[in-house]
């Protein structure tokens, strides 16, 4: 998608304009699709463009009394920061006026023509792909399309804006019709206006009459009751606030019902669906403060990006003055939005200072457990939601156990994994511990990729045989977290593919040693042989007691990490060590056992070193990993299907 403002086609217009200043420009593919869409909607609730041009005047506003805390120019003593509707029935004009930071020229071409954002983008696609014109309505309603849905209302849309700290304003004007125009213009102080130029009332197609006291009265409580700003409606000389502007997280949660939150939640979120969850907490006492704090319905795309956005909004005593306040919870809760107001930080609190305050981390303690508590109740109570959210989530969190030891325990409690035991659903490590059979003394899982490959690998047989439990760990952070925890309920935490295997009884197992050494001594030189041609991947060759359908299989050391995580630690800090693993035969297999017959007549025939690297190979691939030659592996398959047909 050509989303790029610099792919923007500027058209000037020829003749007329020039010399005033004006520059007309064509709409982005993207955004003028959105506008038919909108120009011609039948989508019922047409209202719900006044939520949007109030929520963005609030945006403004917000914006404009954060840059004043490190910038006091641009916030003039006594100035009432507030949203004022102007409506005039005669003329079919509503206007939506705030005095909040406004924008450049610039700013207006960039940010009202464009796409940007990625709720509208993911709309724009939406919509290429749905036909019938009630499934988009439906989806107008879901998305709430920003500015651009005043073009439901209205035939014509001017915005005049001028910036904070900008002497002069501009002026916007479209029909909606593939082009926009841009002019210099006059605005008395900082701020935006928008000018609605309405269309006709028709109340069966949602047009109602939007300059009527009464019209526009219900439609702000309905959306817009806890905007931080008075709304103020113009009627005569009087002005009528029309929200009760009382902050949502002062009320308590038994008056809010889950529309007013939900609609705070985009409001704050710019997200277009309902949250999954919402989460109230009241704090009294010696640290006083209240959140309101969301997890989403669905994961941002950039969650597991290095430097993802994330934090809370930060009020002191009902004053924004943080938009991201990463402090109040650790990052593997980045997920979580929302707002935290506290009645005890002072108001010019800096980031440097939130970092070392005694207060937040007691915050940031008490929200951490809010949270992991209504995780824990989640779990608890409503399955397919809680699936939902791990799903969304799950990775992230998963994070916090190797990071955070204090809640370890909690946090391991609310994981899912893949296990063999079940193809379709998840589970948990303690139910896992409830189906362990009586002889089994660890929780056994196997780590490095997807399950499909991970159901393949050799490393499964011995456990399949007897019917063990194991658990798919599929993430790289996974590894991460077993490391992490040594054990679970008393239960050792043992990498099928790790280390020499031990199943069975103790009984059993002393036989099976007892057996493997015996067949060692026999192997014993071919071992040696063997590992000295691969000894620069291979630390030892040896028998295997964990393989019954494969020759050959690769297994690391019990406490080493595994292929895949070695390339994750390097692709992250560039620095992983190569490891050296161990690679194990199969004694009962045909290759190996016809491999012993042919070293034993020939010790220095050609084929040891061959089969050698076929078999190393050959393991490699069976776990899914890459191979550091695959060409020269390549050839020598080549050569040994060309001999399979005899001399
Ligand atoms: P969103 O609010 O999700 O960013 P909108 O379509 O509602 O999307 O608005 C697009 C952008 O236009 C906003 O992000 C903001 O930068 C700018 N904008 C809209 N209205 C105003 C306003 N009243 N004051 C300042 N900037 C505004
Ligand atoms: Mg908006």
């Amino acid at each position: 998608m050509a989303t790029k403002k610099t792919t923007k086609k500027k058209t000037k217009k020829t003749g007329t304009d020039s010399g005033s200043g004006s520059e007309t420009f064509s709409f982005q593919t993207e955004v003028q699709k959105l506008l038919d869409l909108m120009v011609h909607s039948l989508y019922s609730h047409k209202e719900i463009f006044l939520r949007e041009l109030i929520s963005n005047a609030s945006d403004a506003l917000d914006r404009l009394r954060f840059e004043s805390l490190t910038n006091s120019e641009l916030l003039s003593e006594g100035t009432k920061l507030e949203i004022r509707l102007e409506a005039d029935g005669k003329e079919r004009l509503l206007t939506i006026h705030d005095n909040g930071i406004g924008m450049t020229r610039q700013e207006v071409i960039d940010n009202i023509g464009t796409i940007a954002k990625s709720g509208t983008q993911e709309l724009a696609e939406k919509m290429r792909k749905s036909r019938s014109d009630e499934a988009l309505g439906e989806l107008i309603g879901q998305f709430g399309v920003g500015f651009y849905s005043s073009f439901m209302v209205a035939d014509k849309v001017v915005v005049v804006t001028r910036r904070a700290g900008e002497p002069s304003a501009t002026r916007w004007e479209s029909s909606g019709q593939g082009q926009f125009t841009v002019e210099p213009s006059e605005r008395e102080t900082n701020g935006t206006s928008v000018i609605l130029h309405l269309k006709a009332v028709d109340e069966e197609e949602g047009l109602e009459d939007f300059t009527d006291q009464a019209v526009l009265s219900r439609i702000v409580k309905r959306y817009s009751d806890f905007i931080a700003y008075p709304i103020v409606l113009k009627a005569g000389d009087e002005g009528k606030t029309l929200n009760s502007m009382k902050p949502i997280w002062e009320r308590s949660a038994s008056e809010v019902n889950d529309e007013e939150y939900s609609e705070f939640y985009k409001h704050i979120t710019h997200d277009w669906r309902d949250p999954l969850e919402t989460i109230v907490q009241k704090a009294e006492g010696l640290l006083e403060y209240k959140a309101l704090l969301f997890i989403p319905s669905e994961a941002p795309v950039d969650l597991y990006f290095v430097g993802s956005e994330s934090g809370l909004k930060l009020y002191v005593k009902r004053v924004l003055i943080m938009e991201t306040c990463e402090e109040l919870l650790p990052r593997y809760l980045r997920f979580v939005r929302g707002v935290v107001d506290s009645s005890d930080l002072p108001l010019n609190v800096s980031r440097e200072i939130l970092q070392q305050d005694r207060q937040i981390r007691q915050m940031r303690k008490g929200l951490l457990k809010k949270v992991l508590d209504a995780l824990q109740s989640m779990r608890e109570t409503d399955e397919a939601k809680y699936l939902k959210f791990w799903t969304a989530f799950g990775r992230a969190l998963k994070e916090g156990v190797p990071e955070d030891f204090e809640n370890k325990d909690k946090i391991v409690s609310l994981c899912l994994f893949e296990s063999s035991a079940d193809s379709e659903k998840l589970t948990s490590l303690s139910d896992y511990v409830s189906r362990m059979k009586d002889e089994q003394d660890a929780i056994y899982y196997i780590a490095g990729g997807p399950r499909e490959m991970l159901e393949s690998s050799p490393h499964l047989e011995a456990f399949r045989d007897r019917g063990l439990e194991v658990l798919f760990l599929t993430d790289a952070v996974d590894e991460l977290l077993v490391q992490a925890l040594p054990e679970f309920e008393g239960k050792t935490l043992r990498s099928a593919g790790k280390g020499t295997l031990e199943l069975g009884s103790e009984e059993e197992r002393k036989q099976k040693k007892r057996d493997l050494d015996e067949k060692t001594k026999g192997f014993d030189e071919l071992l040696t042989r063997m590992q000295k041609i691969l000894d620069d991947r291979v630390k030892e060759v040896r028998l295997s007691n964990r393989l019954t359908t494969s020759p050959a299989c690769l297994v690391g050391g019990e406490h080493e990490f595994s292929p895949r995580l070695e390339s994750w630690l390097r692709e992250q800090r560039g620095d992983a060590p190569v490891l050296r693993r161990i690679l194990e035969l199969n004694a009962d297999h045909e290759v190996v056992t016809r491999l012993k017959a042919r070293f034993d007549v020939d010790e220095s025939s050609e084929l040891i070193p061959e089969y050698a690297e076929l078999l190393y190979g050959y393991a490699v691939l069976a776990e899914g990993s890459p191979l550091r030659d695959p060409a020269a592996f390549a050839r020598r398959f080549a050569d040994l299907m060309a001999r399979g047909f005899g001399p």
